[in-house]
């Protein structure tokens, strides 16, 4: 049976390998302006494990919701456990893990975590094309306060649709300690392996030649490169995974336009692109939402 892959928006998918099913991150429910992914996350009825990437609730929300009505297990950080547990989801439905760990899966299936890096948030992006420079070398404490600027910003806009974006926020709202850590997970099947990022950044040391039959990669932001921002654009960003990578299919995610108007989409054209001038092996898999892709076997 082929491994079916669905997206669910922002970095939530869902693996389906035989008779298991897997989520990468539960945020599934979003704001009323985002397109809809044609799920709710009360009527996800199967599930065994919840990989979280990190403790965002972009990422998060809805984990609690699938651990409770599906019995899945969650797999996350030590602070995603910590909220999780704040939801009370069952210990015995969680582990924490901090990157170096190998988990069985199933008989067949099992999963690598690698320690990663979250996007700059805190520094400026453009847009897929455009490159944006500088921010090098800024001090913790300097990034926070300008988190904490932006968050100050949103919480008195005006702007049309933000008073239910703070309204949705406010919903989800699981008061993480930053992001907890960001993770990728290598899931390796008897049909091949998939390596899934949920957000933009990474450990140049630590991505190189994982080589996955399939890179599921964040495109959003300004990507962290060993902790700094890239100088240059997000398609360089997503051009340069791929090369330390290797991976024979790219699937993009984190691209969609998931809370207008705080979010806009990314122009997936400006990284085709720059895929096919550097990698022109790769083959960039370009998918809607609930489509049951065939991604392996
Ligand atoms: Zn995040």
């Amino acid at each position: 049976m082929p491994v079916k892959l669905d997206w669910l928006g922002v970095s939530t998918f869902r693996v389906i390998v035989d008779d298991m099913v897997i989520f990468l991150d539960a945020y599934i429910n979003r704001v009323p302006s985002a397109p809809s992914v044609g799920l709710k996350v009360e009527d996800v009825r199967a599930a065994d494990y919840v990989l979280v990437g990190h403790s965002h609730f972009d990422h998060l929300w809805g984990a609690e919701t699938i651990a409770r009505n599906t019995g899945a297990k969650i797999i996350g950080s030590h602070e995603t456990v910590r909220l999780m547990e704040l939801e009370e989801v069952s210990g015995s439905q969680l582990m924490a893990v901090s990157g170096g760990e190998t988990i069985k899966l199933s008989d067949s299936v099992s999963v690598k975590v690698y320690p990663s890096q979250h996007s700059c948030i805190w520094s400026s992006s453009g847009s897929s094309k455009e490159a944006c420079f500088g921010d090098q070398g800024v001090m913790h404490h300097e990034r926070q306060m300008r988190l904490q600027e932006r968050a100050n910003q949103r919480a008195s806009s005006t702007d049309h649709g933000m008073a239910d974006v703070m309204r949705h926020r406010s919903a989800c709202m699981q008061f993480p300690r930053a992001e907890g850590g960001a993770y990728a997970y290598l899931i390796e099947t008897p049909d091949g392996s998939i390596l899934w990022k949920d957000t933009s950044g990474h450990w140049t040391g630590i991505l190189r030649d994982i080589r996955p039959d399939v890179g599921i990669l964040a495109a959003s932001g300004r990507g962290n490169i060993d902790g700094e921002p890239i100088q240059g654009s997000l398609a360089q960003f997503v051009s340069r995974e791929v090369e330390l990578l290797k991976p024979g299919k790219v699937v993009l995610c984190h691209h969609d336009d998931w809370c207008p108007p705080v979010t806009s989409p990314t122009d997936v054209g400006p990284i085709r692109q720059e895929l096919e001038r550097h990698h022109p092996r790769v083959s960039l898999t370009e998918m809607g939402y609930l489509e049951g892709y065939p991604i392996l076997g």
